[in-house]
């Protein structure tokens, strides 16, 4: 990994990448496009212009099939009227749906699972070989039980913005909640050990990421394939709150944020490293699914109503500002009126500052998926427009606390929607989904004014409330990010990694508008 030599080897075929789904499927686009540029292949932003182009697919609802298959069909057009000899579909899909896919779409090449994505240059070699000999080609699929988890080996391009990133603790699920087919596509928990995690992420501080997001399908499980113990001698414990105060220690992560935290098994310790930890953000993202006893039980959510009710008190009395964030499912098999009003209730006493609402897909190979009793589409959709209104209702209330408050925001950069205003995010706001803080006037930083860039934290001052958004001035700055070439230097500490060359960082920031805009949309699990 930390080997600088420059290879003077000829580059061999670009390749273009598109990346579907979740945050845990990002991140292994990310590492695949590593490994590509490990090995010499070139990355381009133009599938014009790609020999190879891989789909890394999402198949965990109707809506993300559908979304996969229509990208590999849209892709599969460059072979036609452009330059692409190979078309790979990666990740999710291929591990669901290989044979019938192989059978319906002649136009893909190569598949690949979710259990040999880290193959992927060996394989496109094997291909591209066989190809140039007029040999017969290898086999189209390669599926097999998931079992690989990268480590802080494996090269990974960081493709997101520079002072933000997904930081992966384990793979695989080992619950079975009825409704969810992660299991099936990603095998049970195989956790990376703390000293990987710990390595990986004083890597990406190196290289400017300033906030890291844990991911995992569920945080609490992580280390359990290791009882939670020190996986060899000499390690650390493969704990969540062990590894929470190690990466807190790193200098330049300045916010750690839990994703996917199932409620069950949330320990009195992990509470406190929270309440404890500056740098551990007063933000939660657990997935409660639904509140009716009778609905969680079908679930198989091993988890009754007063438990989720006490546990959410408990925190709350911990650490106080804590801002949750969730999802529930209306219109699982059974649910009725009664459960269904149950849960309104429930969540407008809650009062929970995020929550989304998903209409219960039926999936194949689900245990919900073969139940009777399945709910009709218009009452799926009735349901979720009334919970809809409600969680309405309550957010336009919400943000109107935050007037006249000052508070830290990490700056992203330019709004989305017009240059002539700033934006960022406070640490109770995930990127992409929780809203932002709009920044109309920087008058008072004088000529400091002109320097800002992502990456920097400084402090606003709240004026305005929108049901999504906020505005505010900005105060003073208070610390500043990397420039994109000192991030490139990995001046941030003198932790070596793995140095982007030139090449490599004109193809990840190419890659930014096609892979930055993951939305943590697939929270209907965990
Ligand atoms: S919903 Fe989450 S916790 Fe349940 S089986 Fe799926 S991934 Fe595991």
């Amino acid at each position: 990994m930390n080997d600088q030599s420059v290879s003077t080897a000829p580059s061999k075929a670009p390749v273009y990448f598109v990346s579907l789904g979740c945050p845990k499927n990002l991140v292994d686009s990310q590492v695949m496009l590593g490994m590509l540029t490990k090995d010499r292949y070139t990355i381009t932003q133009s599938p014009e212009e790609a020999e190879v182009i891989i789909v890394n697919t999402c198949s965990f609802i109707e809506a993300s099939k559908e979304e996969s298959i229509e990208t590999i069909l849209e892709m599969s057009d460059f072979k036609e009227t452009a330059k692409c000899k190979v078309l790979v579909a990666s990740g999710c899909l291929p591990q669901r749906y290989h044979k019938q896919l192989e059978a319906e779409m002649p136009e893909v090449d190569l598949f690949i699972g979710t259990g040999q994505y880290h193959r992927i240059t060996e394989l496109l070699d094997a291909y591209g070989k066989a190809r140039e000999l007029g040999a017969p080609l290898p086999k189209r699929s390669y599926i097999d039980q998931p079992a690989f988890i990268h480590t802080e080996r494996d090269p990974r391009m960081h493709t997101g913005p520079l002072h933000s990133a997904f930081l992966k603790l384990s793979e695989g699920c080992n619950r079975r909640c009825a409704f969810c087919i992660i299991p099936t596509l990603r095998g049970d928990v195989r956790s990376r050990t703390v000293e990987s995690l710990v390595t990986e992420a004083k890597g990406l501080a190196a290289q400017g990421v300033r906030e890291l997001n844990l991911v995992a399908q569920d945080l609490t499980h992580y280390g359990i394939d290791f009882k939670y113990k020190a996986p060899e001698a000499g390690a650390m414990d493969a704990r969540l709150e062990t590894l929470l105060g190690e990466l807190c220690k790193i200098d330049g992560i300045e916010w750690i944020r839990l994703h996917y935290v199932y409620p069950d098994q949330f320990s009195d310790e992990l509470i406190e490293v929270m309440a404890r930890e500056p740098k551990i953000v007063k933000y939660l993202d657990m997935p409660i699914q639904h509140t009716s006893d009778r609905v969680l039980r079908s679930m198989n959510r091993r988890l009754t109503k007063a438990r989720l009710f006490g546990l959410i008190e408990k925190l709350r009395a911990k650490i106080p500002g804590l801002v949750f964030r969730t999802s529930v499912i209306v219109g699982f098999p059974g649910e009725t009126e009664e459960d269904f009003e149950e849960l309104c209730r429930d969540i407008e006493r809650l009062a929970l500052d995020h929550v989304g609402v998903f209409r219960f897909s039926k999936e194949e190979g689900t245990k919900a998926g073969e139940m009777g009793d399945q709910i009709h589409a218009a009452t799926k959709r009735r349901r979720s427009k009334k919970l809809t209104e409600i969680l309405q209702r309550q957010s336009s209330t919400r943000n109107e606390k935050y007037v006249g408050q000052k508070v830290a925001i990490l700056l992203e950069g330019s709004s989305e929607e017009t240059e002539l205003l700033l934006q960022g995010r406070m640490p109770t706001q995930a990127a992409e989904i929780d809203g932002r803080v709009l920044i109309n006037d920087v008058s008072y930083l004088g000529f400091e004014a002109e320097g800002l860039r992502p990456g920097d934290f400084i402090e606003v001052e709240i004026v305005e409330a929108m049901p999504h958004d906020l505005v505010g001035k900005a105060l003073r700055i208070l610390s500043k990010g990397l420039t994109t070439a000192e991030a490139a230097a990995g001046l941030r500490t003198e932790i070596p990694v793995e140095r982007p060359d030139a090449r490599d960082q004109a193809a990840r920031e190419a890659l930014i508008p096609r892979l930055a805009p993951v939305a943590l949309t697939h929270s209907m699990t965990h």
